[in-house]
């Protein structure tokens, strides 16, 4: 089922109230000024509420900000000369470490690997139970949020920073506002500031950074970094994910009948009316609906739409909105979830008076699981299995190839061996697919190449063809390192090229 876009509806019980709430109007409140298409944003000031999405919301807000500010400072024991953060990205050795887990520029494929499964687990949550990245866990929402506690803390609930935004300006007002951007600012650049700690050792960058003997790189990431986040969740917020961000978009097209979502249950709140109204409707043998069209669920909303016109493409699904319908129902007297999760298939059955309907376990999600599954399983086991030393071979490209005085013939060759390990390691180079091959390794032992612990080594090896034995052509070479201490080997493909 497709999403409404911004100013459109999808399965509205009815078409969208024009009616100003407060000082805001909903978006589809705003006309076209002289026949314009464009509509300035109108500043959303979402109401606090109360209720288990909330609680949720804020337990995974603390628990995604601790993990992002507390990790660079977690230690982890490599051994000498190796950094002992868990988690570095080191750019001037080219290594990422995770806990005992080191990946090197040549383990590109798992950083792929790592984002296919991303993608894929994004698209079996989609599946299941629609945005939930969205509502909980991107880091744009979890900021907003933050920033919208703070604001909520300084200048107070909805109803306050509504009368402050129309107040003429004065020492309150500026004091507040004052107060607002400071704290916002202080925690973008808290946050930038720990962002460059996974870049390098984090306690001795930050000694750095107190005493302005950084490098410029950390100061200018710091600034940036500071500048997005207070602009992102500070002012642009619900923007973001509207017109921004391309995941709307793809979810959307990605989504089907029976992914749960937010859903305000028609069937159940129409035809909305006060209580009052309802109580004399209802006494008269007429209908009326759970609703009593009190726009509490509006004014919850951080992305500032009504969840009773539809699904719509701004809906986050963060489910504050639930929250806010359940209290105003528990007040009623009413039993909670007019707005839930629930399935548009399941809707339609409802408003057909048919049972309920509910396909958790169908081809996309089997599908999508499986995917998750198995590419997760096979880089765990590639993971597990990966070897620890390595081999890259370059020929040479001019000359491609030497007749020596005696008729052998002489190829040259750039070979960099790596060692994963820790200590130094000592390799074995040979050379396969040339019968009667020797080779030569310049200022250095065929037999017994040393290579530094954790790092890289490169040599010049000279391959030679006896007389008479030499091919007439290009032929392929296989290079072969083994390390006699573990057994383990490697190899490469080239050729050897003659006249
Ligand atoms: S409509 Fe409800 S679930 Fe959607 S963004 Fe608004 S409050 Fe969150
Ligand atoms: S909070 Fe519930 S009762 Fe109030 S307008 Fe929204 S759906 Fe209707």
């Amino acid at each position: 089922m497709p999403l409404a876009e911004p100013t459109q509806t999808a399965s509205a019980p009815r078409p969208r109230p024009t009616k100003k709430f407060g000082s805001r109007a909903t978006r589809t409140a705003i006309p076209a000024v002289n026949g314009s298409l464009y509509a300035a944003r109108t500043k959303i000031q979402p109401q606090a509420v109360r209720g288990t999405f909330r609680r949720i919301k804020w337990a995974l807000l603390a628990a995604t900000l601790g993990v992002y500010y507390a990790v660079p400072f977690i230690r982890w024991d490599r051994g000498p000369g190796e950094p002992s953060q868990a988690v570095l990205l080191d750019l001037d050795r080219g290594r990422f470490h995770f806990f005992s887990i080191e990946l090197w520029p040549q383990d590109v494929t798992y950083v792929m690997g790592l984002l296919i499964l991303a993608a894929l687990v994004l698209f079996l949550m989609n599946a299941v139970a629609g945005r939930i990245w969205c509502g909980y866990l991107c880091p744009q929402t979890v900021w907003t949020d933050l920033f919208l506690a703070v604001e909520r803390l300084v200048e107070g609930d909805r109803r306050e920073r509504l009368k402050l935004d129309a107040a003429p300006w004065s020492m309150e007002k500026i004091a507040l506002r004052t107060m607002k951007h400071a704290i916002w600012l202080l925690i973008a650049w808290w946050t930038g500031g720990a962002w460059v700690l996974y870049f390098a050792d984090a306690p001795t960058l930050v000694m750095q950074l107190a005493t302005y003997q950084a490098p410029p790189a950390a100061y200018i990431a710091i600034l940036t970094l500071t500048a997005t986040t207070y602009l992102l969740a500070g002012h642009m917020r619900e923007q973001v994910c509207t017109y921004m961000c391309p995941w709307p978009r793809i979810q959307a097209a990605l989504t089907d009948e029976h992914a749960y979502n937010i859903l305000y249950r028609d069937a159940r709140g129409e035809p909305r009316v006060s209580a009052k109204q309802a109580a004399v409707l209802r006494a008269a043998g007429q209908p009326a609906g759970d609703c009593v069209d009190c726009f509490a669920c509006v004014t919850a909303c951080p992305a500032g739409i009504d969840i009773r016109d539809g699904l719509q493409m701004d809906c986050i699904q963060c489910g504050l909105c639930v929250d806010a319908c359940d209290t105003v129902m528990a007040k009623l007297g009413r039993p909670a979830g007019l707005i839930g999760y629930d399935t548009e298939a399941n809707r339609r059955s409802r408003a057909a008076g048919k049972g309920r309907v509910s396909h958790v376990v169908r081809p996309r999600t089997v599908l999508y699981a499986a995917l998750v599954a198995g590419i997760g399983g096979f880089m765990l086991y590639s993971l597990a299995t990966r070897s620890f030393m390595g081999l890259s071979v370059l020929h040479d490209r001019n000359p491609l190839f030497v007749t020596l005085s005696d008729g052998s013939i002489r190829n040259g060759y750039t070979v960099r061996l790596s060692n994963k390990r820790l200590g130094e390691r000592h390799y074995a180079l040979a050379v396969e697919g040339l019968p009667g091959a020797r080779v030569e390794v310049v200022g250095g032992l065929a037999g017994d190449l040393p290579v530094p612990s954790n790092a890289t080594q490169e040599f010049r090896v000279l391959v030679f063809a006896p007389p008479g034995a030499g091919p007439t052509a290009s032929v392929p070479l296989t290079f072969r390192i083994a390390d006699a201490a573990t057994g383990e080997t490697a190899r490469a493909r080239d050729s050897f090229k003659a006249p």
